[in-house]
């Protein structure tokens, strides 16, 4: 056995997740945090987990806590459609998938609250959080074996181990990889909720309450989602309150801000040059009166889930995607999630490739301690996988981005005639999209 202690720069899902992983493992781990509070940002629009980040999540949360994540998620239904913009099925995918379990990590998805992902991934962890420490930079420690990190309140902290997972714009990862950096992709993107009360479940269509939606229209794209819990808070407390106060923790606390609703997210993508040159500057009612401008000649649905979306709920985002870094010497620091590998979500990739990160991190760090592997070597081993596959899925989301904002006519409508031609021909759609 080694003493290992463990830094983790960014307590966000990664960082909290590896945390979890370590804590259940025995191995001394500190997460150094920037916000002053468990609750400063509270971000508003769920995230997808699917089975990648599943098998992680499962992999280092005590079993509880996994089961009352997957109550409070929703499912996020079978498969996925194409569509066109008028609404016609161009071709359905996995809609009819006998392999899936929704409550299987390894087959399932989970539409989860951002809000209750983070309590559950701090539970337990009052004592390895640290809030308002914001890192500003990092010295080998000793003979070169430890680092140093140092904070803005003027504290510093020596591990073994120190972690970035600060999320994009990383000092840590920036500090080690100057190189690296961002490059800003020509997309935009306006991401809505339209939240689902008694009236406007009566006239949305069955199809953007049950699954994903693509729309691939002549131009532009849009992606919607539904998101509705699978159980309410009090009947996840009745089931499983007992078995989460046998570690120490109230379940009604843990959900006492999961009373969130449910509604269908929708987002709008588009090539930045087609948007109007002040849109950095339009307040959201504008985006709102510009997206349904936009969209005159689509299906009155979907117009009007976007135009009947609150403007409050409107979130405009710009995209880029991290470049990989060039040297790979630099002792006894690594990295995980997006202060690596930062990429646009579209396909809904980042979070999950984050939580698959902290997984194995955790593997090798439990070896590490185990006396299975020297250290080094086992951090190069772990950041030859996460480097190979972090950015293999930044390639991924920016070829998704790319063909969600192409604006070549024969690109797209070859897209479409190709979609169209897999839904009429299931078995070539089975052979070509599966
Ligand atoms: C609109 C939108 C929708 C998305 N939807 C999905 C989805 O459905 N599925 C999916 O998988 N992904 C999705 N993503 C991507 C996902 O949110 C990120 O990939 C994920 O949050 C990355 O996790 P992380 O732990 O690496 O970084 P973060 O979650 O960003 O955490 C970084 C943490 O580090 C802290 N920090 C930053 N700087 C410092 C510092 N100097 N010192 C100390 N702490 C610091 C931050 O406060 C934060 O808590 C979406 C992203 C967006 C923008």
């Amino acid at each position: 056995m080694r003493d290992l202690d463990v830094a983790v720069i960014g307590g966000g899902i990664g960082g909290l997740c590896l945390a979890q992983g370590l804590r259940r493992a025995g191995v001394r781990v500190t997460v150094y945090e920037r916000d002053g509070t468990a609750d400063s940002r509270l971000q508003g629009f769920r995230l997808n987990i699917e089975p990648t980040g599943g098998v992680a999540l499962h992999a280092c949360l005590p079993p509880a806590l996994w089961e009352v994540l997957v109550a409070t998620a929703g499912d996020p239904g079978p498969g996925i459609g194409f569509l066109d913009e008028r609404m016609r099925p161009l071709v359905m995918i996995g809609e009819e998938d006998p392999g899936r379990d929704p409550l299987d990590p390894a087959t399932g998805g989970h539409a989860v609250s951002r809000v209750t992902l983070r309590k559950l991934l701090l539970a337990g962890l009052d004592d390895v959080v640290r809030f308002g420490k914001e890192f500003t930079g990092m010295a080998p420690a000793g003979d070169g074996t430890a680092v140093t990190a140092t904070f803005s309140d003027g504290t510093s902290a020596t591990a073994d181990v120190l972690v970035a997972a600060d999320g994009a714009n990383s000092r840590v990862w920036g500090q080690l990889h100057p190189e690296a950096g961002r490059a800003e992709l020509p997309a935009v993107a306006v991401g809505g909720k339209l939240i689902l009360t008694e009236e406007n479940r009566r006239w949305l269509p069955e199809r953007l309450l049950s699954r994903p939606n693509i729309f691939w229209p002549r131009r532009d794209f849009l992606f919607t989602a539904i998101f509705r819990r699978r159980e309410q808070p009090e009947a996840i407390i009745d089931r499983l309150g007992d078995r989460v106060r046998a570690l120490g923790l109230d379940l009604e606390h843990l959900l006492a801000d999961s009373r969130d609703d449910d509604y269908v997210l929708w987002a709008y993508i588009a090539h930045r040059d087609t948007f109007p040159p002040g849109f950095g500057t339009m307040d959201r009612a504008e985006v709102r009166e510009m997206l349904a401008a936009r969209t005159a000649d689509w299906h009155p649905d979907l117009r009007r889930l976007i135009t009947e979306s609150r403007p409050d709920d409107l979130l405009p985002t710009r995209f880029s995607a991290a470049r990989p870094p060039g040297s790979r010497d630099h002792g006894p620091v690594t990295g995980l999630g997006d202060a690596v590998h930062h990429m646009p979500p579209v396909g809904g990739l980042g979070g999950n490739t984050a939580l698959r990160d902290a997984q194995r991190l955790c593997a090798a760090l439990t070896a590490v301690r185990g006396g299975e592997k020297p250290l080094l070597q086992a951090l190069r081993d772990y950041e030859e996988d996460m480097l190979r596959h972090g950015f293999d899925t930044v390639r991924e989301a920016v070829r998704n981005t790319e063909a969600a904002i192409t604006r070549n006519a024969l690109k797209r409508s070859a897209a479409r005639g190709f979609f169209r031609a897999c839904g009429a021909v299931p078995p070539l759609g089975r052979a070509v999209l599966n």
